[in-house]
């Protein structure tokens, strides 16, 4: 009896414990030992966002330190203040870094930074108004991490290929002004010198750096094609087996899969990759509406023959044969599907030639393929309306 009492005294003890001990229930945070950071508003629905890693906003948050959570005052777990304060390391490790790599290349103004599942983006994206929207420097930066994520999934689907097929992490880089960007860029890529609008590193390490250059972006509209363009030459280009395809004649693929990306994702092509054609006439070469601009050379008997077209970089390709380079690739994805055009890119890749990848992919070769073609721009493309 005495002994029970006993007992049932320390099991009173137990459960009267003090607010502090771990074995209590906690009905602040339900006993996980941490409550959500309540710092962040609705962006924290963003960081919390799939594929979202690291956010420089989050990271420099004074509460959390980018854990997005925080120690629950009212109960202790030692196990989950560890967690967290492993968390706020490895996040300030990162800014650290970022800033180092990029920040301190300028003296200017911080860069914003996102690490996504496979990008690390650096803006000093300016607030816009898009739409009727007023968003941040923040809120963009959350924007493009999630374009850059969605265009890459797009890539994957088009071209049905599995996520191992894209074994790299890329690099991307907005700097709102050219000062910036003619700092950062030529030092992250080691490309170029002054005055570049865009410079892209093909390989090993996979980079894009450009400015907003309100002539040719003038809006956010255009600066979503700007980026989905130039990106899909990245991932072109690191998809294996890894080749550039802008010389040895592939121009019309490095150019027209760019241009079908960017039609498809923002509905339109206005972006050239080579200055000099950028510099001759405003990037609106037929107000990006593409499909009617090629049915009209169709019918003026101006089109470009394969043939021809198949014998260019991307360089040398004329603001013509990059609509026709487009409508080729638009031709062959719509009629045949993505799986042969992913034969295509892996063959043309593993340098096989053009003649032999068109007869084995699609029993056709650069001759007998423009009958198919025109008759398909006709039944497709409206001389009127586009689509
Ligand atoms: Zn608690
Ligand atoms: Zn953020
Ligand atoms: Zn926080
Ligand atoms: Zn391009």
């Amino acid at each position: 009896m005495l002994r029970t009492a006993a007992t049932l005294a320390t099991l009173l003890t137990a459960l009267a414990v003090p607010a502090q001990d771990t074995s209590a229930y906690c009905r602040f945070c339900v006993t996980h030992g941490k409550v959500a950071c309540p710092k962040h508003g609705k962006m924290m629905e963003k960081e919390r966002g799939p594929g979202i890693l690291n956010c420089s906003v989050a990271a420099e948050c004074k509460a959390c330190g980018g854990a997005l959570e925080v120690d629950c005052k009212q109960c202790v777990d030692q196990k989950v203040e560890a967690e967290l304060a492993r968390r706020q390391q490895l996040a300030k490790e990162w800014l650290q870094q970022r800033r180092t790599a990029v920040d301190a290349l300028t003296k200017n103004e911080p860069y914003a930074h996102l690490q996504t599942t496979h990008y690390e983006l650096s803006v000093t994206l300016k607030p816009a108004t898009i739409g009727r929207e007023r968003f941040d420097q923040h809120q963009r930066l959350h924007m493009y991490g999630e374009r850059l994520e969605a265009l890459r999934d797009l890539f994957l689907a088009t071209f049905e290929i599995p996520d191992t097929d894209l074994p790299d992490r890329m690099t991307v880089v907005m700097s709102e002004d050219a000062k910036d960007h003619n700092i950062v860029a030529p030092r992250l890529t080691g490309l170029g010198t002054a005055n570049s609008i865009g410079l892209k590193l093909l390989g090993p390490e996979y980079i894009y750096a450009m400015w907003v250059d309100k002539r040719g972006v003038p809006d956010d509209e255009a600066l979503h094609r700007n980026i989905v363009h130039n990106v899909a030459h990245l991932l072109l280009t690191q998809m294996k087996p890894q080749q550039f395809l802008g010389n040895h004649g592939h121009g019309w693929i490095d150019e027209g899969v760019a241009h079908w990306l960017e039609d498809k994702a923002v509905g339109k092509c206005t972006n050239f990759c080579f200055e000099e054609v950028l510099l001759q006439q405003p990037a609106s070469f037929k107000g990006g509406k593409w499909r009617q601009a090629v049915r009209k050379f169709v019918d003026d008997g101006k089109a470009i023959d394969f043939a021809v077209l198949a014998t260019k970089n991307t360089d040398q390709l004329t603001f013509v044969e990059h609509t026709f380079a487009f409508a080729y690739v638009d031709f062959l994805l719509t009629k045949f599907g993505g799986a042969k055009f992913r034969d295509l890119l892996r063959l043309v890749k593993a340098d096989k030639p053009t003649r032999e990848v068109l007869q084995q992919v699609y029993g056709l070769n650069p001759l007998t393929i423009d009958a198919p073609f025109l008759a398909w721009v006709k039944e497709n493309y409206s001389p009127l309306l586009e689509r």
